[in-house]
C-alpha cells in the first residue's frame, strides 16, 4: 500500500520514510503542504497521509480540509494521520476538526507509528471492500441474473436518459420490442433450463446485432427491448429485421436438439410530445399486431 509522507523536517523526513518502508509500504515523501496536496490531488493518489502540521506555505490541517472537501465528490478516502510536535498539542483539537483520523506526537516512537499507520490501513481496506461490495451490489441490481443484459429497471432509467438527451440534441430515437413465438411450448416441451439456454442463446444473437451504444434489456420472461438512440424509423426496421434472420435462420442448439426459434418485433420512432410510457406502448400494441398477423415479423 502507498502512504505519502509530509514533512518539511529533512530528519523526521527521512526517519519516516525508512521505518514505513521496512513495515513494506511505498512511500513517497514530500518537503511540503502544496506538493502533498498536489499528489492527494491526482488521479493515483496514495490513501494514507501522514502530514506534519507545521509546514511552510499550506500546513497539515490546511491540506487536510481541502481533501476532505474534494472527497465529497467522490467515492475514495484518504486517511490522514498529522504529525504534532508537543509544543502544538494544545491545538490539538483544531487539527483533528480539520479532518484528520489520527495523530502521531513528535519525536515519534516506531512501534507506535507501525501500530498507528496498520490501523488506518484497516480503515482504508474496508473502505475499498465496501466500495467494491456497492459497486457489485449496484450492478446486479440493474441486470437480469440470466442473461446479463439489463433488467427492466434499468431498462426504464435507461428510457429516461435516452428520451432526454434525444430531446436535447434533438436526434431521433427509436425502440425494438420483441417477443419469442411460443416460448411456452418451449419450457413446456423441453423444460425450464431448455428454456434458460434458449433465452441466453437469444441474446448472444442480438448482442452481436448491435452497436456499442444501444441499449439492450430483458423487459420480461421472454420480451426484450432494444434503445437505438440516433436510428429513424427506416434504420430501426433495417435493424430488426437482422436481428429476425439471425434468430431464425439456424436453429438452437440446445444439447439435446436443435430448436428452430423465431420471434416477433414490434418498432417505433419516438415522437418529442410523449414520454416514455406511450413511446413503449407504441411498440407493445406493435408487437401485438405482429403476433397477431402472423408472428415472426416486424411491425410498427
Ligand atoms: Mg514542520
Amino acid at each position: 500500500m502507498k502512504i505519502l509522507i509530509a514533512e518539511d523536517d529533512l530528519l523526521s523526513r527521512k526517519m519516516l520514510e525508512s521505518i514505513l518502508s521496512k513495515l513494506g509500504y511505498e512511500v513517497l515523501a514530500v518537503d511540503s503542504g502544496s506538493k502533498a496536496w498536489d499528489i492527494l490531488n491526482s488521479e493515483s493518489s496514495p490513501q494514507i497521509a501522514i502530514l506534519d502540521w507545521m509546514m511552510p506555505g499550506m500546513d497539515g490541517p490546511e491540506v487536510c480540509s481541502k481533501i476532505r472537501q474534494r472527497e465529497s465528490g467522490i467515492d475514495q478516502y484518504t486517511y490522514i494521520i498529522l504529525l504534532t510536535a508537543k509544543t502544538e498539542k494544545k491545538d490539538l483539537i483544531a487539527g483533528m476538526e480539520s479532518g484528520a483520523d489520527d495523530y502521531i506526537s513528535k519525536p515519534f516512537d516506531t512501534h507506535e507509528l507501525g501500530v498507528r499507520v496498520r490501523a488506518g490501513q484497516r480503515v482504508i481496506e474496508l473502505q475499498n471492500q465496501l466500495r467494491n461490495e456497492k459497486e457489485k451490489h449496484l450492478i446486479l441490481s440493474m441486470t437480469d441474473g440470466l442473461t446479463g443484459i439489463l433488467n427492466r429497471r434499468a431498462l426504464y432509467e435507461a428510457l429516461e436518459r435516452e428520451i432526454l438527451r434525444a430531446g436535447r440534441e434533438r436526434t431521433p430515437l427509436s425502440i425494438i420490442m420483441l417477443d419469442i413465438d411460443f416460448f411456452k411450448k418451449i419450457n413446456d416441451g423441453h423444460g425450464h433450463n431448455t428454456g434458460d439456454v434458449v433465452l441466453k442463446e437469444l441474446v448472444r444473437r442480438i448482442l452481436a446485432e448491435l452497436r456499442p451504444y444501444d441499449t439492450f434489456g430483458r423487459y420480461g420472461g421472454e420480451e426484450f427491448i432494444v434503445l437505438l438512440p440516433g436510428a429513424y424509423m427506416y434504420e430501426v426496421l433495417a435493424v430488426s429485421e437482422r436481428i429476425r434472420g439471425a434468430i431464425r435462420n439456424t436453429p438452437f442448439d440446445v444439447g439435446t436438439a436443435c430448436l428452430p426459434v423465431t420471434a416477433s418485433f414490434g418498432v417505433a420512432e419516438f415522437d418529442f410530445k410523449e414520454n416514455s410510457d406511450a413511446l413503449i406502448k407504441r411498440a407493445d400494441v406493435a408487437l401485438y399486431k405482429a403476433k397477431k398477423n402472423g408472428r415472426d415479423r416486424i411491425e410498427n
